[in-house]
């Protein structure tokens, strides 16, 4: 899989908690799952998006939480005594000011083992495509009582986070709860620190009220809601340890569970046209107008596990899309790639179209909104183009067909 783009992301993950409702004197974060702890599991899977640096705020067990991830190649922050999420942000702050201006930092926990490398892709790729100040990972969930919600304002965009005590009766029914996973852009939020203040009951610093510095400072903050709520509960008790670690079996299982390209060979409105054992279809998420997916129909995790004739296959149909895009945009080139399958993804060949200036290499293809077409825009535009190819005589045509 390839990193959003070239600029530079760190992850910071809290894990200083204690955890008194697991009923043991163990850190929570070293609680374990299939003999990996809670924290290796959200380091294996920020380890897979091939981050510039992960960083550990740690605080219960300091030194058994350091011993025991010492060779994840994390470095870490101590925050004794713990004053909350921002105060975590704010220990972590002299090792994440050496950064250049223009990072990016994403932060997860040390006991939300069930998030998904690919979930954690597309936020990355939604925070640049739409040059965020922060953007706030939500899900909509059936009993948010306890959770912060997301406040909206009339437009659909974001206004603030509101803990469960403080909502008005009004806010009451919002089912959309703030997973507290966030991608910031660096500066401001090491800008927005010293605005942070412990004025609460709790006398804590929250994370949240950065965000609302952050919108005040005029940056966007924008909300990517996930589609499914369960890779973001957090572990505080025996039974959710329990329910995590059958969640994580069932996914060794079946690895195709949830997988956005598996999902995506039935999406008939992004889907341009099928061949035998594979699928030219318009990127999912984040869609982006003339990105196209090659995608396998078998769910493989690594370009080796392809035969050479499904691979030559593959790479033939790209260079179908390649005509289908130079037709269609009449771009000056068109970038290729395949994710490497390193998060345990689906191999998909990728073709984007790219011009002067844009600037525009395959890992950073989000960053560059091609062109302000909808889906359904894009499909006819695309699909005009083949028809046109196809009736020049062009060979390769599709066996089946999307209708445009
Ligand atoms: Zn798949």
């Amino acid at each position: 899989m390839t990193t959003p783009t070239d600029r530079r992301w760190v992850s910071l993950v809290l894990a200083a908690g204690k955890g008194t409702r697991m009923n043991s004197d163990l850190a929570k974060v070293l609680h374990e799952i299939d003999g990996r702890s809670l924290l290796g599991h959200v380091l294996d899977t920020a380890a897979s998006l091939h981050l510039s640096r992960m960083i550990v705020v740690v605080g219960h067990q300091a030194e058994e939480v350091r011993r025991r991830h010492t060779p994840d190649g994390v470095e870490f922050a101590m925050q004794q005594p713990q004053l909350g999420t921002g105060h975590a942000v704010m220990v972590a702050a002299p090792l994440l000011e050496t950064e250049p201006p223009d990072a990016d930092c994403l932060v997860l926990y040390g006991d939300v083992p069930l998030l998904r490398a690919s979930t954690l892709h597309e936020l990355m790729e939604r925070h640049r495509l739409d040059g965020n100040g922060v953007t706030v990972l939500t899900a909509e969930v059936d009993d948010p009582k306890g959770y912060g919600r997301i406040i909206r304002d009339a437009r659909g965009d974001f206004r603030c986070i509101t803990e469960d005590r403080d909502l008005d009766p009004a806010q009451r029914g919002i089912r959309e709860i703030n997973s507290g996973i966030y991608a910031f852009q660096l500066a401001p939020l090491l800008r927005a620190l010293g605005s942070l203040r412990a004025d609460n009951s709790q006398k804590e610093y929250y994370l949240t009220d950065a965000l609302t510095v952050i919108r005040d400072a005029g940056l966007p903050v924008g909300v990517f809601l996930l589609g499914d709520p369960q890779e973001i509960s957090g572990i505080n008790t025996p039974a959710q340890l329990a329910d995590a670690a059958a969640v994580l079996a069932r996914r060794r299982a079946d690895p195709a569970e949830g997988c956005l390209a598996c999902a995506l060979l039935s999406r008939e409105d992004l889907v341009l046209a099928r061949y035998p054992g594979a699928v030219i279809a318009l990127a999912p998420r984040p869609y982006n107008a003339g990105h196209l997916w090659i995608v396998p129909e078998q769910h493989l995790v690594s370009w080796e596990s392809l035969s050479p004739a499904a691979a030559e296959h593959l790479l033939s149909l790209a260079a179908e899309a390649e005509r289908w895009l130079e037709e269609a945009y009449h771009p000056q080139a068109t970038n290729l790639g395949y994710n490497s399958g390193t998060a345990g993804e689906h191999v998909v060949v990728q073709v984007v179209p790219r011009w002067t200036g844009d600037a525009n290499f395959m890992p950073l293809f989000a960053g560059v909104n091609i062109l302000p077409e909808t889906p359904e825009g894009t499909r006819r535009h695309i699909l005009e183009a083949r028809d046109r190819l196809a009736a020049g005589g062009r060979d390769a045509a599709p066996e089946t067909g999307g209708t445009p």
